[in-house]
Order: structure tokens, then sequence, then C-alpha cells
């Protein structure tokens, strides 16, 4: 069985989250090739052609995907897709935004945010929120899969190296144009791979408040900030803090949980992390009943106590 996997990349790098993608893949395919479709990609096709698991890397290289959209993108997979016998990306903004577009061109169902690879047409996916897996099967001609990052382990380099072809652009669909990117830098960590993750709740009172109690003690474990959708909502924290069913999915070394009540839609989001850590000072708080550790006390005070220790 072949598959195609849809790279996802700033133009530099290619993105952890496609590392997961081959990693699944690779579990019911005989044969994996990597698509990259940017502007001046030969180094990132090289990177590409790297990969454990990657048979050959296509790469479509052309001005017009400098900035792509997915109503571009979408009919130039749909293409390529009649090739295989699965098409995978990872189940990002990226990847949400794309392959359903794929699945509607080719008129095909597709199966979101795979967890586990049964076999080649069945697959385990969270359903109600995370609180149940449910088995599904897809007898599609081609299976088109969104696969959850953090349930696969990312794909290691290799000394091999595998070919790379390149194929032909396709003109604009003329549906959508790029117009600008507005990128919030930050020197922390990505939320979706970082290692250690500390998340603030509406309980810390104000945008000013999260940021004195939570960026602290995240700078000094070197974590990204995550937030619940109550403290995006009131403005506390950046929509892309937002920890979640509705937000990013995370499976750090440790989630620490700070004045978080654990709503079945923020647990959703955490529940693979390996320790989780939770302070709260309502000792029924739900959230206790995930955590590994957990803290009845004051936010505002215990967090300072947590930093002192640290230090
Ligand atoms: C369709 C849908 C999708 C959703 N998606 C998401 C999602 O992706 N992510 C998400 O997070 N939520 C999501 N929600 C919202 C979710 O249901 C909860 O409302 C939200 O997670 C609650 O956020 P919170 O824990 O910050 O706030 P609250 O529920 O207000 O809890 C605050 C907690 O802080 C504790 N606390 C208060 N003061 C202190 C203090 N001084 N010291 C210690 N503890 C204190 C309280 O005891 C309480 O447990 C979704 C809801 C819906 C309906």
């Amino acid at each position: 069985m072949s598959t195609l996997i849809i790279a996802e990349h700033d133009h530099q790098t290619l993105r952890a989250a496609t590392r997961s993608a081959i990693t699944a893949a690779d579990q019911f395919s005989e044969s994996v090739d990597l698509l990259i479709i940017g502007h001046n990609v030969s180094a990132l096709a090289e990177q590409g052609a790297r990969l454990n698991g990657v048979t050959r890397v296509r790469v479509i290289d052309d001005a017009l995907y400098a900035n792509p959209v997915a109503e571009d993108l979408a009919p130039l997979i749909a293409g390529i897709a009649s090739e295989y016998r699965a098409v995978v990306t990872a189940a990002t903004s990226f990847g949400k935004n794309l392959l359903p577009r794929v699945a509607a061109l080719l008129d095909l169902d597709m199966v979101s945010d795979v967890t586990g690879i049964i076999d080649a047409s069945t697959y385990l996916r969270p359903i109600y929120a995370g609180n149940l897996n449910a088995k599904v099967r897809n007898d599609s001609a081609i299976k088109l899969l969104t696969v959850r990052p953090t349930a696969f382990e990312a794909t290691p380099d290799r000394d091999t190296v595998s070919p790379i072809e390149t194929l032909a652009a396709q003109a604009s669909a003329g549906l959508a144009r790029w117009i600008s990117t507005e990128i919030q830098k930050s020197d922390r960590p990505e939320l979706s791979t970082a290692r250690v993750v500390v998340s603030g709740g509406r309980s810390l009172g104000s945008a000013e408040k999260f940021q004195e109690v939570i960026a602290p003690l995240a700078n000094k474990l070197n974590a990204a900030m995550g937030a619940t959708r109550a403290a995006v909502d009131a403005g506390f924290a950046p929509n892309e803090f937002q920890v979640g069913q509705t937000g990013t999915v995370v499976a750090p070394e440790l989630y620490i949980a700070v004045g978080v009540s654990g709503a079945t839609q923020h647990i959703a989001g955490i529940k693979d992390s390996r320790v989780i850590v939770a302070i709260n000072h309502d000792p029924d708080a739900l959230i206790f009943q995930w955590a590994d550790y957990g803290l009845v006390a004051d936010l505002f005070e215990s967090v300072k106590e947590l930093e002192q220790a640290l230090n």
C-alpha cells in the first residue's frame, strides 16, 4: 500500500507533526512518499529525504506556493491522490484546513484525528471530547486521514537518502489569495511539542496576573505557556495558548495546571501528558481526578513558593 504524506513546513524546517504522520503511515504502508509544496524548498526536500520511513520525496516548487492557501493546495493534492491508497496529514490547523477540502473534491470519506492504527483500513479516534475511543473502518478506495501528532512518535533522521522527484505546479484556483501573515514571535518552546507546559485558568483574574504568575514559572522550566478556553475568552491569554478539545492537544512530559477546573473539554487536550500536576484551592475540582500530583492551595501563594523551591 502506498501513502502520500503532505508535509507541513515553514520553508526552513519540516514540522515535528509531519514526522509523526510519517510514523503513523509507516505502520500500514509499504511505501511512503512525502509531498513538499512550497517555494525554494530544495533544502527542505533534502531534509525530507533523510527521514526514516520516507521512500521518495516529491516536490512542487513554485512562487505560487510561497504562501500557499488551502484553496490552491487541495486541487493539487486531489490530482495526485489517485496514485495512492492513502493520503495523510497531521491533525494540525494546516491538516484540518486542507484534507477535508481534498476529501470533498474526490467525493471520498475521510477519518480525522486518528490516534491508533489497527490495520490499513481500521483506525482508533477519540470521540465525545476524548471520553471514548471509536474503532472506525474506512473502505474508501483512497484513505484520507489526519493523524494526531501526539499519538505517534516523530520519525528520526537516518543516514541513507531517498530519491527526490519534481512535479509541476498548477495554476491558482483563484478562490483565495494570501495577503499577510502575522506571527507571534516567542522564544518559548512550541505548545504542541513542548516537553513541559504550564497552563493557567480563568482564576488568574486578568491578563497581567496571568503573565505575572504563569510566565516566571514557565521561564524557570523552559516550558510553553497554555491556557483554558475560559482564560482565553476572558482575554487573559492569546488564542494560540488554548489547550483542549477546541485548542491544542498536548502530550508533554510534565503538564502543570494552575487554577484550572478540569472541564472535560480541557482534559481532552491534556490527558496523554506523562505527569499532570494541578494546583487548585477546591479539593473537589475535577482536575484532581486526572492529576498525578495535586496541591489544594491558593495559586497566588503556591506558585511563588514553587518558584522559590525551584531556585
Ligand atoms: C464545545 C466546547 C468546547 C470547549 N473547548 C475547550 C477547550 O478546548 N479548552 C478548554 O480549556 N475549555 C474548553 N471549553 C470550556 C470548558 O468547558 C470550561 O468552561 C473551561 O475549561 C473552564 O476553564 P477554567 O478551568 O479556567 O475556569 P473555571 O471553570 O472557572 O475554573 C477555575 C478553577 O480555578 C480554581 N480557582 C479559583 N481561584 C483559585 C485560586 N486563587 N487558587 C487556586 N485555584 C483557584 C477554581 O476552584 C476552579 O476549579 C469548551 C466548552 C465547550 C462547550
